[in-house]
């Protein structure tokens, strides 16, 4: 794939963020950005890094109308000895076709838009953080760009790829959250969906997590959509419960998100002899479990926090603390050792990360 190459000039580039250690999530971006365009007839075509700026879009776009729009998201990490790493990179971009399949947008090649990502990172490598904890946060994403307000697929698309510096996820070391059960509200039916990274999927989860924040909240646990009953997932992680002797984690039936965090912590405690389960977990199980005194650990997974340890339950107007409100010894664990692969201060025996410069 031909990629055109449009440098920004010296008057264009942006100053770099000061105090990395003061970076939050999602609001600095790098001086590049990658796009190609789709047309039915012709598949994808002029593939380009250009100066980061405004996009164009006719008003009647039919993303901006009917949603089609997706979106990835993952990590490039400075590593120890100074090269930059990717991890996982390719099954985000597996997912990111899965989830193209499910809203009836076109799949990328996999090869060429990793080649445009790894142009954009080394293009704009100065952007990468150097501190304990910080990497560079990569957004692929596509929108559905036909103008035309009939329902159907829409014929054009663009898909672009933003990059940009993030913080160590937790300032001081990892605070364990609150999360209310939500009984109300659901995100995915089985049938519907969650499995997607669609935008509509965030849009309809916001009321009840604004709900949940006036409460008191971190974030909401979604329960399953039919019965309000089998633990689904919470914000945008994958959720894990420690219960007896055995990890336990919603098995990919269509309704939650296939976290590439889940899928390693999985890989991880099979590789330590743990007993592992994706099976279906009652909210009622896990309420039982802290009750008796069973219920050891808690903790969500996701690309931005990695492992987010739960610190209290609440369901039914009750609160349950776990782990005494602290990061338990499991979630530590998992923790490090996913870290120390993806800043390569550990061997990598998984092969899970490509060294790119
Ligand atoms: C992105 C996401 C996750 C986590 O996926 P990772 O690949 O581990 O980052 C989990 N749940 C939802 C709803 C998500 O959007």
């Amino acid at each position: 794939m031909e990629i055109q190459i449009t440098r920004a000039g010296s008057g264009q580039l942006k100053p770099k963020p000061a105090d990395e250690s003061r970076l939050g999530f999602g609001d600095i971006f790098s001086d590049h950005m990658f796009l190609m365009d789709f047309e039915s007839e012709k598949g994808w075509f002029n593939a380009r890094i250009e100066p980061y700026g405004n996009i164009s879009i006719d008003p009647a776009a039919m993303g901006i109308h009917y949603g089609q729009e997706i979106f990835e998201g993952l990590k490039a990490y400075r590593a120890m000895d100074r090269g930059i790493h990717l991890f996982r990179a390719k099954e985000n971009f597996k997912r990111f076709n899965r989830s193209a399949v499910r809203l009836c947008m076109p799949d990328v090649d996999i090869e060429s838009a990793m080649e445009g990502m790894k142009k954009l990172i080394l293009l704009d490598k100065d952007w990468i953080p150097k501190s304990e904890g910080t990497s560079l946060y990569i957004r692929p994403t596509m929108l559905a760009n036909e103008p035309h307000l009939g329902v159907r697929p829409s014929r054009s698309y663009v898909f672009f790829i933003i990059i940009g510096p993030v913080g160590a996820y937790y300032k001081e070391g990892l605070n364990p959250v609150k999360i209310y059960v939500e009984d109300k509200y659901i995100r995915a039916a089985l049938g519907g969906t969650g499995e997607a990274k669609a935008a509509g999927n965030y849009a309809t989860s916001l009321l009840a997590a604004e709900e949940a924040k006036e409460k008191g909240f971190t974030q909401v646990l979604w329960l399953d959509a039919a019965e309000r009953k089998y633990i689904e997932e919470v914000g945008t992680m994958n959720m894990f419960f420690f219960i007896g002797d055995e990890v336990i984690t919603a098995p990919l039936t269509g309704s939650i998100l296939p976290g590439v965090t889940r899928d390693s912590v999985l890989q991880i405690v099979k590789q330590w002899g743990m007993k592992v389960s994706e099976r279906s977990l009652s909210i009622d199980e896990v309420i039982e479990a802290s009750k008796n005194g069973n219920l050891k650990e808690a903790f969500g997974t996701g690309t931005a926090a990695v492992i987010s340890p739960v610190g209290q339950i609440t369901y039914n107007g009750e609160d349950h603390i776990v782990a005494g409100g602290k990061m338990g010894e499991l979630s530590q664990k998992l923790y490090d050792e996913i870290v120390a692969i993806q800043y390569g201060t550990k061997p990598d025996p998984y092969g899970w990360v490509e060294r790119i410069d």
